[in-house]
């Protein structure tokens, strides 16, 4: 494959962009090479500036669940554009898509819009301390919140991925407040909580892990964590950013039965737009500025065109059968992966949450951050590029799940198996 116009492009980048990009992952450090520049994409597809063609399981991070460039949603923003970009005062769409939202997650009783996933987590925690007078939240190792100051702890996603769990610029007074907990084991919580539980404000947690590769959540774990915090007056907050409207279309808190006290959305809602919200009991969320004293805002929060591309997607994703399809297509892939890797005799493991997957490079199973991490990154690295070489774009990360959209079919799914049959001899050799 040529790659002449992204290394070009790569080059003028590095100059004025950290790392020649504008979000860490993107630069392929961790897997070695160059990143490659898209020029468009379309369904199932993303293509480079060298004309080159990739089956893409990242799908821009998540948001891109119905696939790219979905003619709906191209129509839904195009016909939304024409009438200005941005009001400064509210519109019909906010209410549609809060009303969208809240019929589709029952606990998000009341809700705000906000530009990001990293905003719905940093102001999700700011409603836990301000509402419950407390201080302290407890997150887990592994798990990632976009990077507000509190979450950068024992993250995971790209700060993993670089060895930067914990950021420098974090002051320590902050960092102090973030307890960390081992996702996964029971006792460490029921220990933490038995200690401090009455200075906890708020649990946050990715119900799936999906910033650590794609770690599920054992039998009972959500629901521990759920008792816990009732226990100790503390707020269960569903960081949903990656799992909403994608391992069920009511989230994980459908899927896994469990009614947070908070929850936090981004990337599906917003269709590939800029999008992020948060929400969850009407008596927490009325503490919210104006109608309450906890302070949040935004210039461009509950944008006219970011809501049309959500509410089109948040449209495509409610059609019958749509996550069953997606969970179908999400097994028929690891099976297939998981085959040809033992016929290759490479160790390796795959994690399903309809929708999203992890592969390791380890043998099963893997429940905790340890096993997560112990996958080996090195036969990563060369698996992914050799899918790359082969027309089929993975997650540039070990720590990063791989997501499925409907445009993913039978062909697509089959070419990316074939691929993987010369990938896996290669990381055999
Ligand atoms: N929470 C989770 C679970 C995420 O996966 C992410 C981003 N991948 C975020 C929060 C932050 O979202 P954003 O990148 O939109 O700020």
């Amino acid at each position: 494959m040529i790659h002449d116009r992204s290394h070009a492009l790569f080059a003028r980048a590095a100059e004025l962009l950290p790392g020649g990009v504008n979000s860490p992952v993107r630069a392929f450090k961790s897997v070695g090479g160059e990143p490659f520049f898209a020029a468009r994409a379309l369904g199932p597809h993303l293509f480079d500036v060298d004309g080159n063609r990739y089956i893409d399981y990242v799908g821009s991070w998540g948001p891109m669940i119905a696939g790219h460039a979905h003619p709906q949603v191209l129509d839904a923003v195009a016909r939304t554009m024409r009438d200005g970009l941005s009001f400064g005062v509210p519109n019909a769409l906010e209410v549609e898509m809060a009303e969208a939202i809240s019929r589709i997650v029952p606990s998000m009783e009341m809700l705000r819009m906000v530009n990001s996933g990293t905003e719905a987590t940093l102001s999700a925690i700011r409603v836990a301390r301000g509402a419950t007078g407390r201080s302290r939240i407890v997150k887990f190792e592994g798990c990632y919140h976009g990077h507000g100051d509190s979450f950068l702890v024992k993250a995971g996603s790209g700060a993993l991925t670089f060895g930067l769990p914990n950021s420098p610029g974090v002051p320590k007074a902050l960092a102090d407040l973030t307890l960390t907990l081992p996702y996964n084991d029971f006792d460490a919580a029921t220990a933490l909580f038995d200690e401090v539980g009455e200075e906890i404000a708020g649990l946050i947690i990715e119900p799936i892990v999906g910033n650590a590769n794609c770690i599920l959540p054992r039998e009972g774990y959500l629901q521990h964590l759920r008792d816990l915090c009732t226990r100790h007056g503390a707020l269960l907050i569903f960081d949903e950013v990656m799992t909403g409207f994608r391992v069920a279309l009511g989230g994980a808190q459908q899927r896994y039965g469990i009614t947070p006290d908070l929850s936090t959305f981004g990337k599906i809602i917003g269709g590939g737009m800029p999008v992020g919200a948060y929400g969850g009991r009407r008596d927490l969320m009325r503490q919210v500025a104006p109608s309450g004293p906890i302070y949040q805002a935004g210039t461009l929060s509950g944008n006219p065109v970011a809501m049309a591309a959500g509410l089109a997607t948040l449209e495509l994703i409610q059609a019958p059968g749509f996550h069953a399809a997606l969970e179908a297509g999400t097994n028929a892939l690891c099976d297939g992966l998981e085959a040809i890797a033992r016929e290759a005799g490479v160790a390796f493991h795959t994690t399903r949450a309809p929708a999203m997957f992890g592969l390791y490079f380890r043998e099963g199973p893997v429940e905790t951050f340890e096993d997560s991490a112990a996958s080996d990154p090195k036969r990563f690295g060369r698996f992914f590029h050799a899918m790359l070489d082969r027309g089929v774009y993975l997650a540039p990360s070990a720590f990063e799940a791989g997501f499925m959209s409907s445009a993913h079919g039978e062909a697509e799914i089959a070419q990316t198996l074939e691929a993987a049959r010369g990938a896996f001899a290669e990381v055999a050799a």
